[in-house]
């Protein structure tokens, strides 16, 4: 539950403010507003939220008959050239990981507050290979899932699965995923940690859902109890 914050720490957040400027996760406009938010005024007048029930919505429906999903929760709808796609980039190819850091809390405080995400008792972001993740210097996802785990106290398992191929385009990467069979991209390296837990999935954009597929599917035969998935962004099939 969000409380209202005191008045020294209404002064501390406006000090560390003058000393180290929130921008805006598009734009790199000066955030005048509280720390809560992401993206600048103008930048959020285009964004489109995501406000579908979390337990049934089109992302749940999307993965229907691939992998089982309990509940899937994302911020915004991708648009190609809108804010969230810069925010993206920034993330990915930017070296500015704070970017999901700050994402993940976000939409932490949401999740914290549902029933259905409160008994989640580990995040697993989807995996880099070791290569793209050492040229890159992290995960885009790891990122995420740390900011998550802030809001919802729950860790971060970031070595429960692994990325057995490389990819050079991480955007081609989703569509050719979906044909290709689990073992080739991903494995379970710690399965015994999965089991019996209620696992919350976590990447940075859903499209076709190739690769929430596969790692659910890993996720399920090692014995989740519960998964649930969670992105930044989600893409409606067509607009992508
Ligand atoms: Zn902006």
């Amino acid at each position: 539950m969000l409380s209202y914050p005191s008045a020294p720490r209404i002064w501390w957040n406006a000090f560390t403010h003058l000393l180290y400027p929130q921008l805006c996760v598009a734009c790199n406009a000066s955030l005048t507003t509280s720390a809560h938010q992401c993206f600048c005024f103008k930048c959020r007048a285009t964004i489109e939220l995501v406000d579908f029930p979390f337990d049934n919505n089109e992302v749940i429906d999307r993965l229907w008959g691939r992998t089982r999903l309990d509940a899937a929760a994302s911020l915004y709808y991708f648009r190609k050239k809108g804010p969230v796609q810069w925010a993206l980039h920034h993330l990915k190819y930017g070296n500015q990981p704070d970017i999901g850091r700050r994402l993940g809390r976000l939409l932490g405080q949401k999740l914290y507050s549902s029933p259905l995400f409160q008994d989640v008792d580990c995040i697993v972001p989807v995996p880099l290979h070791p290569v793209k993740e050492r040229q890159r210097g992290y995960n885009q996802s790891m990122a995420f899932a740390l900011g998550l785990a802030e809001a919802l106290h729950a860790p971060v398992l970031g070595n429960a699965l692994v990325r057995n191929q490389f990819s050079a385009s991480q955007t081609r990467k989703h569509r050719d995923e979906r044909f290709q069979n689990v073992g080739e991209v991903f494995s379970a390296a710690q399965p015994k940690r999965l089991k019996g837990q209620h696992v919350l999935l976590v990447d940075d954009v859903l499209t076709t859902g190739a690769t929430i597929e596969m790692c659910g599917n890993l996720i399920e035969q090692a014995g989740g109890r519960k998964l649930s998935v969670a992105t930044i962004a989600v893409a409606s099939l067509g607009k992508v």
